[in-house]
């Protein structure tokens, strides 16, 4: 009986996995029947923007926490696959920061090429995944949008890439209730220019808070005001922007923190994190983590220890992404093919405790990142996923974080060498802060022309 291989979404974890069966299938060797199950219309993820929030088309929860504007927060050089990289897809070298819709350009152009499209089933949403101990198989219950109709099929892997950023964690602070202006989770973010001109209180203090903070005042937002639970970012910021300790209550449209000061307040949003919610699995097949560098009970970061018929791809925190991903799907290929051997169940779970153990030490972004990076370089070490210069995207990662200690505003602005091909990457033309337009064409084009220029 041919192997069956269910893979949960097609983002950029699920397109991984696609396109390292189809490197192997070229190459002649005769890879499982795989099925995809996406319930988009599109491929991409993230990278695939929605305007839409709440629920989608079909009643969907959204999945998209994307927003307008997004541009990559960290240099494109150190995400970039190995075997496919921006000078092939692009024709000559860009900017290190490219905008969301450039980036869902390159990672759909890996796997137009590889020619994967036809393994995927769009506008179809998995419901429930099952397993029957005696005939080792999965059951997977998916609902087509596309014909109205509820299937279930058999197979022998499920592959879990569905993402884990987009249940928000939510809240609740005193005065929440009665306040006058809106209030959203980051998930539901979408368009800087709604708080133009508007004293903005964001809650939290990691990347959503930094960036949709940068968006908002790029955009136009009179004031920011961010505050955080245990350390402020600390970054230089413009001058209205203030970041204070953690809110307390609001009352009406004004805000108090926990240092007893208050500021008058438009809008709140929460920066405050997603959970990992897997509503299909039953529990005993369920990760259960933080967004941590080494989730427990994942064999390599990977494999269910419990039942390693069941794979989990990209559900780290993420320093590295599009190639760690990568590295992941390679090496889950290679154990569905056999050229892999998982080690005991004591062993994985023995291998796992010593990497958690070593995670617990950690202390600085250098020492986090490089954990990762160690981590990546164990399973393109085992597969033939093209070898890349872990250390230096290490180095990248080193520069970007000096880079924005320096100018929280203006690091966009920078370049870096790509580690797969040498070339130094030209500056962007316009410096982020006045790059307003973050389509893919005012990106890919020359400078604007000035009116001076025209005339
Ligand atoms: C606001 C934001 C900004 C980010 N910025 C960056 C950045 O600048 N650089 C970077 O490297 N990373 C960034 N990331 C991280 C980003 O999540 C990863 O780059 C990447 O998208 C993760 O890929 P994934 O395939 O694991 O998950 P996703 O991209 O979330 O894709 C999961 C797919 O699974 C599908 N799916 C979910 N549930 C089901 C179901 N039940 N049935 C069928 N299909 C399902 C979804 O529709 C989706 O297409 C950002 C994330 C967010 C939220």
């Amino acid at each position: 009986m041919t192997t069956r291989v269910a893979i949960i979404g097609a983002g950029p974890c699920g397109m991984a996995q696609l396109r390292a069966f189809q490197s192997t299938r070229d190459q002649g060797t005769p890879i499982p029947e795989l099925v995809c199950y996406e319930k988009q219309q599109d491929w991409g993820g993230m990278w695939n923007y929605t305007w839409r929030t709440g629920l989608d088309e079909h009643g969907e929860p959204v999945h998209g926490s994307m927003y307008r504007y997004l541009w990559s927060n960290g240099p494109k050089e150190c995400l970039e696959f190995a075997d496919y990289t921006f000078e092939e897809h692009f024709g000559r070298p860009i900017g290190s920061y490219p905008p969301r819709e450039v980036l869902w350009d390159y990672i759909k152009g890996r796997v137009e090429k590889a020619g994967v499209r036809d393994y995927i089933r769009f506008n179809n949403v998995v419901r429930q995944v099952t397993f029957d101990e005696e005939t080792r198989r999965f059951t997977v219950v998916a609902h087509d949008h596309g014909s109205d109709t509820r299937t279930s099929e058999e197979f022998d892997y499920v592959i879990n890439a569905c993402g884990h950023f987009s249940t928000p964690k939510l809240p609740y602070f005193p005065g929440f209730e009665q306040f006058g202006g809106r209030i959203l989770h980051a998930h539901d973010f979408r368009e800087a220019l709604e708080f133009k001109g508007k004293d903005l209180l964001i809650v939290g203090s990691s990347y959503s808070a930094e960036d949709i903070g940068s968006q908002c005042y790029k955009y136009g937002a009179r004031s920011i005001t961010s505050c955080y639970r245990t350390a402020p970012m600390g970054y230089d910021w413009p001058a209205n922007w203030e970041e204070k300790p953690l809110l307390q209550r609001l009352e009406k449209n004004r805000a108090y923190f926990i240092d007893g000061t208050h500021k008058h307040i438009d809008a709140v949003i929460l920066c405050t994190g997603y959970k990992h919610h897997f509503p299909f699995l039953p529990d005993e097949l369920c990760l259960k983590t933080d967004n941590r560098l080494w989730p427990m009970n994942l064999y390599k970061g990977i494999f269910w220890e419990p039942n390693p018929q069941l794979i989990y791809l990209g559900m780290q925190d993420q320093w590295y992404s599009f190639n760690m991903f990568d590295a992941q799907a390679w090496y889950a290929r290679d154990v569905i093919l056999g050229r892999i051997q998982l080690p005991s169940q004591a062993e994985m779970i023995a291998d796992s405790l010593q990497w958690h153990t070593r995670e617990q030490t950690l202390e600085t972004n250098q020492q986090m990142f490089e954990f990762q990076g160690a981590y990546i370089q164990q399973l393109v070490d085992a597969t033939d996923y093209p070898n890349f210069d872990i250390a230096a995207v290490n180095d990248t990662f080193l520069h970007w974080k000096h880079d924005k200690a320096h100018d929280i505003m203006g690091y966009r602005d920078k370049s870096y060498r790509s580690l797969m091909t040498g070339t130094q990457s030209p500056p962007h033309h316009t410096p982020w802060l006045h790059a307003l337009d973050d389509s893919m064409a005012a990106y890919l084009a020359g400078p604007p022309m000035s009116v001076k220029s025209i005339g």
